[in-house]
């Protein structure tokens, strides 16, 4: 519920295909000097009621402090729901929705953290198991590429103010992470997901060049732990252990409770399953954008959406491709609220 001490001026809601994402501006009371706080906070998009509630509550503080004969509270919507729900949000909450364009948004967002908001953007520095150790990234210049990985990945290149092109995108992205996930785990929230990931081993689902050399394959630059086959190893686990795997060296780290069943051999363990999905899809995104900046000659890529959800082990797999891929020319950057770029984007386009 809200409950602020401040006036509510100004909402905008970015509806996602799996969230719907809400920033909204609270001016202080008591406070002479016109200050204010940007508020941010997200629903899952099925759950739309809880959102319209939200928004609802807004409007009727709005009207409190405001009187009757105020102008109405200002809702600006961007994303698909903003189609998809637009009737519903202008009947069920009586106030009048502005619209905006979804990508028009994203970069007008991303333009005003990269230009106007301190500590927000950073560069990931950190190793695997080093301490966190984020670095101010300079105000950029143009051109520069936004990869936003939600339930799927739009590219888009950027070469000046409010000046895009949707450059390409894959629908293998954060929603694909979310729903196999469901299937492979049990997993219910997305953070149950990244936690689990973050305990998982993948070599033991993944096939290694070790697994296939025995040894680094330097003479092309691959070390042994580099993956050469997502979850290239299961099936011939799998079937080691159906065969009672008597030279020990298929075994995996499997669920106990299955371990005997011969019949179905040993399943994997969902932690080691995780954190090789998780390795699939950032690698793969991270992939696809360097080829991107290849393609469009672009040396800064900022990677947006709420998938990355500040977790490290997402955010060194994307900067680790960047830089391995580019040999170290390129950069990748990350924000603080990678999630609202769109909403915060449709939020300043339409400030009163
Ligand atoms: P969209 O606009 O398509 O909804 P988002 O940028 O909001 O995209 O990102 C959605 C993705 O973020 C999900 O597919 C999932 O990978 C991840 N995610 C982060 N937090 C959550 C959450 N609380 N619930 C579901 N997915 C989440």
């Amino acid at each position: 519920l809200p409950h602020h001490t401040g006036v509510v001026s100004h909402v905008a809601v970015d509806i996602g295909g799996t969230l719907a994402k809400l920033v909204y501006f609270t001016r202080e009371l008591n406070s002479a000097d016109n200050g204010g706080r940007l508020n941010f906070l997200n629903f899952e998009t099925h759950r739309i009621d809880l959102c319209i509630n939200f928004i609802r509550q807004l409007k009727e503080e709005h009207e409190k402090s405001n009187g009757s004969n105020s102008e109405g509270l200002c809702v600006v919507a961007t994303g698909g729901g903003a189609y998809k729900y637009y009737d519903r949000l202008k009947n069920e909450l009586n106030v009048n929705i502005l619209r905006e364009e979804e990508m028009e948004c994203l970069i007008i967002g991303l333009d005003f953290f990269i230009t106007e908001i301190p500590n927000e953007v950073f560069r990931y520095t950190g190793g695997d198991d080093e301490p966190l150790e984020y670095a101010e990234a300079r105000p950029d210049v143009y051109p520069y590429l936004l990869v936003n990985i939600g339930s799927g990945v739009s590219i888009i290149k950027v070469s000046g103010p409010r000046q895009f092109e949707r450059v390409g995108g894959t629908h293998l992205g954060g929603g694909t992470f979310w729903g196999i996930m469901s299937l492979l785990t049990g997993a219910r929230t997305f953070d149950e997901m990244l936690a689990m990931a973050d305990r998982g081993d993948n070599s033991a689902v993944d096939m290694l060049v070790g697994d296939i050399y025995g040894m680094d394959y330097t003479k092309i630059g691959l070390k042994s732990t580099a993956i050469a086959s997502t979850f290239g190893k299961v099936l011939r686990l799998k079937n080691d252990a159906e065969r009672g795997a008597e030279d020990g060296e298929g075994l995996i780290r499997g669920d106990p409770g299955e371990a005997n069943d011969s019949s179905r051999g040993v399943k994997p363990n969902p932690e080691d399953m995780s954190r090789s999905l998780l390795y699939a899809i950032s690698n793969n995104i991270g992939q696809i954008a360097y080829l991107q900046s290849e393609k469009h000659s672009v040396e800064h890529i900022y990677f947006g959406g709420s998938f990355i959800r500040g977790h490290r082990q997402t955010m060194n797999t994307l900067s680790y491709a960047i830089r391995f891929w580019s040999k170290g020319k390129k950069q990748a950057y990350f924000l603080r609220h990678e999630g609202y770029l769109g909403a915060v984007g449709a939020f300043i386009r339409r400030q009163p």
